[in-house]
């Protein structure tokens, strides 16, 4: 047996069970988890979800939720050859069915079982995935496929990689953007979680010139003494961001922008950063704002603007950070963690999250 949080119905407190203890087997391995990375004030987000996106279905009750786990490996199944007992490893929540043409060419976020297991589905295929993984980051052991894990390296803690989940959202809609060196990024929602992990990959790799839009001054400073040369930023309470961007760029706009707004943000604020997109600009949308967004279709088709939606990052991309943060590209010492024991995981859930926007990363450690 082992110990496990577990949501037994929505708006409940989650409550400390003893569950069986998965076992390993064939491509699967069972991870004894240390840290699982959590998303600020889940219980709220949990008891608005399925108003909020009745199409996405959670996990059926009760269940052990936990999106970015990290452990070692503890046992692996009988064809398992890519990891061993005792690997260091961030487990990629990303599920899909493993065999059709999109998860079979790298591309498993397009697959029709797409689901984030610990947390939720895209339709109601995902509810056979949940059936399958039983277990999110929340409990002591979980069992994943041997290709959901990402080996960590050695100079980083646990703690550092329960951020994964977010890094690798920003950092695959940076690749959707193409080559960054020279070029020029609008982030809108700069200082939240997915806006600093961007702004570190684009600056990792050469970016030339970061319009970094948010509200509030205190964390924009913040992050534009990261690379203060390469950071221009603007607090969209004080006029048009998108009207800042023309008078930065000769009026000529920027290359890219990634929209990192979180649920419920008023969507006015990506429309108007939008319009410094330059001609042949590239948006791409990660964050988990809803609503309709008025686009003018004339402006779209004659600036030759692409507009693209990206979900996670698959375990490739996991790889390459990877090897950014072993390599000292980018140094994960610049983020600072807030962390709970599985015990009072409750405490953690509840919005007792008051650290510095996406300067902080919140967990909880499994004791
Ligand atoms: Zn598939």
């Amino acid at each position: 047996m082992m110990k496990a949080a577990r949501l037994h119905q929505v708006g409940a407190p989650m409550q400390i069970d003893a569950v069986e203890k998965p076992v390993a087997s064939g491509q699967d391995v069972v991870v004894e988890v240390r840290a699982c990375g959590m998303v600020p004030n889940l219980a709220n987000v949990l008891a608005n979800w399925e108003t909020w996106y009745p199409q996405m279905p959670l996990p059926p009750r009760p269940a052990i939720f936990g999106l970015d786990p990290v452990g070692i490996v503890h046992q692996v199944g009988d064809k398992v050859m890519s990891v061993k007992p005792g690997d260091r490893v961030y487990v990629n929540p990303g599920r899909a069915c493993g065999g059709c043409r999109f998860c079979t060419s790298g591309q498993p976020q397009k697959c029709d079982h797409w689901t984030l297991n610990g947390y939720f589905g895209y339709n109601q295929n995902s509810l056979r995935v949940f059936e399958r993984y039983k277990q999110g980051g929340f409990c002591q052991y979980l069992e994943a496929p041997a290709n959901a894990l990402v080996k960590i390296p050695e100079n980083v803690e646990f703690a550092q990689a329960t951020r994964f989940g977010y890094l690798g959202t920003s950092y695959s809609a940076l690749r959707k953007c193409g080559t960054l060196a020279g070029k020029t990024l609008i982030i809108n929602g700069a200082t939240g979680t997915l806006g600093v992990g961007a702004a570190l990959f684009a600056l990792a790799q050469g970016i030339g010139k970061i319009y970094a839009i948010a509200r509030g001054k205190p964390l924009l400073e913040r992050l534009k003494a990261l690379d203060p040369a390469r950071v221009e930023i603007f607090s969209n309470t004080e006029g048009s961001s998108g009207e800042w961007i023309k008078e930065q760029t000769q009026r000529l706009g920027a290359d890219f922008m990634l929209d990192t707004l979180g649920a419920v943000a008023d969507l006015s604020s990506m429309k108007d950063a939008m319009s410094g997109l330059r001609r042949g600009g590239r948006l791409v949308n990660i964050g988990g704002t809803a609503g309709d967004l008025p686009v003018d279709v004339k402006w779209w088709m004659d600036e030759q603007i692409e507009l693209i939606g990206s979900v996670w990052f698959t375990v490739a991309e996991g790889y390459e950070m990877a090897g950014m943060f072993s390599s000292g590209a980018v140094d994960l010492n610049v983020l600072e963690t807030q962390s709970w024991p599985l015990s009072d995981i409750n405490s953690g859930i509840n919005g007792a999250a008051n650290g510095n926007g996406g300067f902080t990363s919140y967990l909880i450690e499994i004791d």
